[in-house]
Formats: structure tokens, sequence, C-alpha cells
């Protein structure tokens, strides 16, 4: 029994332009069996479903290529790493998922969780247990001394339970890929740079050029993509010639990254919405801020932004992603300002931006061959929208404006459901935010009177 999608309008992600009066058919497996003018559709049988679109802006289902199902909405990292146990996390996971797919994101990657919670949340999907986006799953980052994730003392090291896992040999990599291959990972997660600069303030790749090289190798061989996350310019320039299939953020890249990258394939998933969300949302009394972090983000932003609009330029793909499952970026909630961003600081037209949300994030996921536009032998993924994206993207951020989320065709229904979100995340020992000297205790005016003990009746 096929379901009849009438369009109003129809972006369809194959092309910049929007089509009018057009129809969708989906065959049995949700697919798309049809897409064309309505005049020319075939006709509904007995037992077909007809859906009436025909106000409203249908679209393929958009793609976050970077959203961390482990991390709970984290605000710190021991949050991700420590306090609740890997069970848990992966029903949580789950339910932050289905958040994701509510907002009308059909497909996700989790690009680097803690043991195999990604691959769980999929096959619990995939398989027919709840509902929830199609998951493209990582495992562990491979991560080595000073690496992003090797963020503990050495004599705590990289705990069992994090999103990381410390590799400080060739043969510890190649073993670690063959693990998460056999586990059944989509692709492979590498913390290709990390946390410590040279004088000059350029970031040191933590990987060699022969090791990232190795570790891709490896991947591919065994099917694998790679994801590396890379500020620095050293790690993106040995991230695009080592073949990596997408780098993160770039932000430091320069003229000798982009040729590698032209040379290798690789595209970039710049994730601005992170930095974005830290600088807008951060208030002056929380730790990120009082440390002085909040003036460096926003200039590596402006910078990143600059670097990124030639790379865009020079016709290196680029792809969708929020960082999403921290504080600043809850499941569920900003997904589609990257788009926005893409727009407004990258140079994208909507439906360039549209597009690459759609059909180019498609090309990283798995089975992406057959998601991110909607013609005939893809599944039927799609939205239908109250407004034009193609005329203002932001619309995308106004949960009241995605009236309907199909994924392989049916018609998703997840609950509003409320949550301790305190309960569910908020855990670490942080307890203040301030040192409380005589000094500071009189800045803030909280000095006590000295009027004894005695209470007042
Ligand atoms: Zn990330």
């Amino acid at each position: 029994m096929a379901l009849h999608i009438r369009c109003g309008t129809l972006f369809t992600g194959a092309e910049d332009a929007a089509r009018a009066n057009q129809t969708m058919v989906t065959d049995e497996k949700g697919g798309l069996a049809f897409v064309g003018p309505t005049a020319s559709a075939p006709k509904a049988a007995k037992g077909d479903t007809v859906v009436d679109y025909s106000d409203l802006f249908v679209m393929p289902g958009l793609h976050d290529v970077h959203t961390h199902l482990a991390y709970g909405n984290a605000k710190t990292e021991e949050d991700i790493d420590l306090y609740q146990p890997m069970e848990f996390r992966s029903i949580r996971g789950l339910f932050f998922a289905q958040k994701c797919l509510a907002a009308g994101y059909t497909s996700i990657c989790s690009p680097g969780d803690a043991g195999q919670i990604s691959l769980s949340v999929r096959n619990s999907i995939d398989f027919g247990l709840f509902e929830g986006p199609r998951v493209t799953a990582a495992g562990r980052y491979l991560t080595t001394r000073q690496g992003l994730t090797d963020w503990y003392p050495t004599w705590i090291g990289v705990p069992d339970t994090s999103i990381g896992k410390l590799v400080t040999s060739r043969d510890e990599s190649i073993e670690e890929i063959r693990v998460q291959a056999k586990n059944g990972v989509d692709c492979i997660k590498v913390a290709l740079d990390g946390v410590q600069r040279r004088p000059d303030g350029e970031f040191i790749a933590a990987f060699t050029q022969q090791e990232i090289g190795d570790i891709v190798t490896e991947s591919h061989r065994q099917g694998k993509k790679v994801v590396v996350h890379a500020r620095g310019r050293e790690a993106t320039l040995y991230a695009a010639r080592a073949g990596v299939d997408l780098i993160f953020h770039a932000y430091y890249l320069d003229q000798e990254c982009i040729d590698a990258m032209l040379e290798s394939g690789s595209a970039i998933g710049p994730t601005l919405t992170f930095p974005r969300n830290i600088v807008d949302f951060t208030r002056p009394t929380e730790p990120a801020s009082l440390k002085g972090r909040i003036g460096d983000v926003q200039r590596e932003y402006e910078t990143a932004c600059a670097n990124l609009r030639k790379a865009r330029e020079a016709g290196i793909p680029m792809m969708t992603g929020t960082d999403s499952g921290f504080a600043v970026t809850p499941y569920g909630e900003w997904h589609a300002r990257e788009i926005e961003i893409f727009v407004n600081d990258l140079g994208f037209t909507p439906a360039q931006a549209l597009r690459a949300a759609t059909a180019v994030t498609a090309g990283f996921m798995a089975k992406g061959a057959s998601l991110g536009v909607l013609e005939a032998g893809r599944m039927a993924d799609f939205l239908a929208v109250a407004g034009s994206p193609l005329e203002d993207v932001s619309i995308l951020q106004d949960k009241s404006r995605i009236k309907h989320v199909h994924l392989g065709g049916k018609r998703v229904a997840i609950p509003e459901r409320e949550y301790d979100t305190y309960k569910v995340t908020d855990i670490a020992w942080t307890n203040w935010n301030d040192l409380y000297t005589q000094e500071r205790v009189t800045e803030l005016g909280l000095r006590p009177a000295r009027k004894g003990t005695a209470v007042t009746p």
C-alpha cells in the first residue's frame, strides 16, 4: 500500500529551485517509486493513502553529521566520560536521538562516543525496536597523548568509560580499528589535534603524517570511512594528505590544506554552531566566561569563517553538523542553526545550504547513496514545513513550522516528553564558580553584617 504525497512546493535536493504541484509515491519498502508532476503521477490504488501537503514546503529530511549521542547535553568533560553507566547512556542516547528526528533530522552521524553506545542506538532503531533517525555510528575516538579526549593527567589516563581510546603506537591504532570494525561501526573517529600549541600559537597535530596515513589505510581497507577532529592547520593538512573522508572544523586551514583536499577529496564539516552558541549563550558568571574563553572563541570563529569561505570557493564540499550533545547544543534544538550560519557567514545561498544539509551531508552517511535527495529509488525521508526555507532558512529552527516528518515514508510521532535535566546530565561535582576571598566577598557585597546569631522572632 503506497503513500501518495501531494506537494504544493517540492525541493528535491537535486537542484537549487523548488518545483510546484508535485507528487511523490512510496513503495512498500519505504522508498520512493515516483517523484514528478501531479498530472503525470500514478493514480492512487485501493488501499493507498493520500496526504495533502499542498500548502506546505516539502524537502528531504535534514542531516547532522556531528551529533554525539553519548554526551547527554554535557556541561563538563567529566559529564561526558565518567558519571553515568554505559547502559544508561545508551538509553539516554536513544531518547535524545528521537529529539533530533522530531526536529526534522532524519539522519545523524554520531562521530565518537563511549563504548558501543552509538551503534547500539543505531541497531535498536534499525531492528525496529524504537522510532528514531538513521544513525551512522562511530566508536571511541582514537586518540594519543595530548590529543582531544586525552584530557586527564597521565596518572589518571583515559578511563574505559571515556569517549577516547588511547593508542600509543601504530600497532595499537590498527588493533583498535579492527576491534571497532568487528563490533560494527560505520566510521572511525580520530582526534587528530588536541590542546597543545607551539610558541607561535599553532596547534600541534597529535598524530604524525605517517600515523594518520596508516590509520586511514587500515580503516579504508576495512571498508570504514574516517572522520577527524582537526581545528589546527597542521592536523588539517595531515588529514587532507592522508585522504581522510571528513575533517571537522579545519578552522586554520590555508591554501596548502585546500590543495591537498582537492587532491584527496576530503570534505569539511565546519561545525560552527558550537562556537557560535558558546559566544552567544555563555553568561558572564559561567566558568567559560570567568576563564576568559569567550573572546578566544569569538576570534577563532571569525578566523574560521574567513578561511572556510576560501575553501568553499575552491569547491571543497561542506557538510552540516553542530556538535550537539553539549549544554550549549542540546539535542533537537540547534541543528538547523548550522544552515543559517552557512548562509550568513560562509556565503552559501539558501538553496546551496539546504543541499549541503541534505544531498551533500548524506554523502558521508552509511547508506548515504539512498538518502539526501527526493527522487525515485531513494528513501522517502522528508519534511513538510510551513513557509519557505528558500526565503528564510532560519525557519527550520522553529519547531512549530516542522509540521510533519516522514522516515521511510512513515510519519513519525515522537512524544513531547519532559525530563529531569539535572538527573539526566548534570552531575559533575562543581559547586562554585568563584573564589570567595575576603576581598572578593567585599567586592560582591556579600560580607555579612556583624549581627551575631540571634534569630529575630
Ligand atoms: Zn565533536
